[in-house]
């Protein structure tokens, strides 16, 4: 089969460059091994909220560039500041176009509220969340008249859920100077899912509370538990195929109804992974889901086969590769005792230190394994053994340099590390990497090279 680009890995950065590509006028091809990081995910996305030394970033476009004098190897750093600045805004079109509500803007970062009730400074946040100003978080001390919509709220949770407590919310909340008080609905329409707690999940719980049958139900017990209250916190488990039901029942009580994130699988992180993908289709993209990619097959320094497990010896064609198959976290980084290793192609690392040197005794410190992951040239070519490969690319956190967690970059990284690898691709700007030795085809798979 022959693409002009094959993606590996269908998680935010795989899709954001698939739909680049393919709205180009690129045939496309996305292989996706399994579940990405959004269906773990808070659905909130950071772009920058702390620098490496740690100071906190309010303003990410003005701290670019800052961040590039601490971390010359970031993504951000390679990209460049002026592109950031101009990927960022595409980035934010191309969730706009892909039907995601999403609240904030890439020149402030605002705060979410957490699944614990705490805040956390962010990008962009899914629109049913609730969400504060930076300046004038509540109560807010320069605008004492200014309302917030959730001043007051009752924060509902679900009998027998464990992957949301409200009690624990409303008294985050309590100490943050909002009126919020903890309530439980017991539906008995639930009943059969909760007798099985592995099964008592946000997914499932959303699978039978979005039947139009159960609307009336909830919103009744809803209306009652909420008396007395000006706006509604529920977890996440409503509204998995689209936010219309929430939108009706919040009509159904007359109140303002936000979503929290809960335990993974997160329904408002599959949500965006379900508008991403259906807008990839809508251009024609094909995803070939459950597959696998286990080896290359290489010339001249190019790939010019991948082969897949469903597709055996025939091997998918194209002109460019993208390699976007996360961290640790889904297998685009492997470990054994003392190596950490790219597994497809056996990728050169940055940030990869002898074992001692992986993490620290601190657990809340940052850990620098987070740091480790593909080496690239300034195009974001990964490099193995110091040299780049002609027509392959590396976006999302497969690429290291930098700590997501402690610097609070993860989707941004994934988002414009995509966009920028697709605009390689679309304008073929990119030279032939100097000094190609001409060899003869070789395959790799698993990192192990074998002629
Ligand atoms: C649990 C978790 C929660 C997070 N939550 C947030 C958050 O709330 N906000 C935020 O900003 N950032 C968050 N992050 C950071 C996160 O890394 C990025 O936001 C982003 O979603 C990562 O996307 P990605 O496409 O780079 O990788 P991933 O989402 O990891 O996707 C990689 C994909 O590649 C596939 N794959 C791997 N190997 C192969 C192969 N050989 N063949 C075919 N397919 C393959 C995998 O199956 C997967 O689909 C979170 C990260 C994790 C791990």
């Amino acid at each position: 089969m022959k693409f002009d680009v094959v993606i590996i890995g269908s998680g935010l950065a795989g899709l954001a460059c698939g739909i680049r590509l393919a709205e180009a006028g690129k045939s496309c091809a996305i292989v996706s091994a399994g579940q990405s990081a959004l269906y773990f995910s808070s659905g909130s996305m950071d772009f920058l909220s702390h620098l490496p030394d740690g100071r906190q970033v309010t303003h990410p476009l003005a701290a670019l560039s800052e961040l590039a004098k601490q971390a010359p190897t970031h993504p951000y750093s390679r990209i460049g500041e002026k592109k950031v600045a101009s990927l960022i805004y595409r980035a934010e079109e191309l969730l706009r176009e892909s039907g995601l509500t999403l609240t904030g803007s890439a020149s402030q970062n605002h705060y979410r509220i957490t699944p614990l009730g705490r805040r956390r400074m962010t990008w962009l946040t899914p629109a049913r969340v609730p969400t504060l100003e930076l300046e004038c978080p509540f109560p807010c001390k320069k605008q004492p008249y200014k309302k917030q919509p959730w001043e007051n709220v009752a924060v509902i949770g679900i009998e027998g859920f464990l992957d949301f407590q409200p009690n624990m919310v409303a008294s985050a909340l309590q100490k943050q100077g909002i009126k919020a008080q903890a309530q439980e609905v017991h539906l008995a329409i639930l009943d059969r899912l909760r007798d099985n707690p592995s099964e008592f999940r946000a997914v499932n719980i959303a699978r039978l509370l979005d039947l139009p049958e159960n609307g009336s139900l909830l919103a009744e017990e809803i209306r009652r538990l909420s008396k007395g209250h000006d706006a509604i916190i529920l977890p996440a488990c409503i509204g998995l195929e689209s936010d219309q039901i929430v939108e009706n029942l919040q009509i159904q009580v007359g109140k303002p109804v936000y979503l929290l994130p809960t335990l993974p699988p997160s329904l408002l992180g599959i949500r965006i992974n379900q508008a991403m993908g259906d807008r990839f289709h809508q251009f024609g993209g094909m995803v070939m889901v459950g597959d696998a990619v286990n080896g290359v097959e290489m010339e001249h320094n190019r790939i010019t086969g991948v082969y897949t497990r469903n597709h055996g010896d025939i091997p998918l064609r194209a002109s460019h590769v993208v390699l976007a198959t996360g961290s640790f976290f889904n297998n685009g980084l492997k470990t054994e005792f003392d190596r950490v290793y790219e597994p497809l192609l056996g990728l050169d690392l940055l940030e990869n230190p002898a074992r001692g040197q992986w993490t620290r005794q601190n657990l809340f410190a940052p850990q620098p394994y987070l740091k480790f992951g593909v080496n690239t040239d300034e195009y974001l070519r990964p490099l193995k053994a110091g040299k780049a490969i002609a027509n392959l690319y590396a976006a999302g956190s497969v690429l290291g340099g930098y700590d997501p967690l402690a610097e609070g970059c993860g989707a941004g990284v994934s988002l414009l590390s995509a966009l920028f690898v697709a605009e390689q691709i679309i304008s073929e700007a990119v030279t032939e990497p100097k000094s190609g030795k001409s060899r003869q085809p070789e395959q790799i798979s698993g990192g192990e090279v074998t002629q």
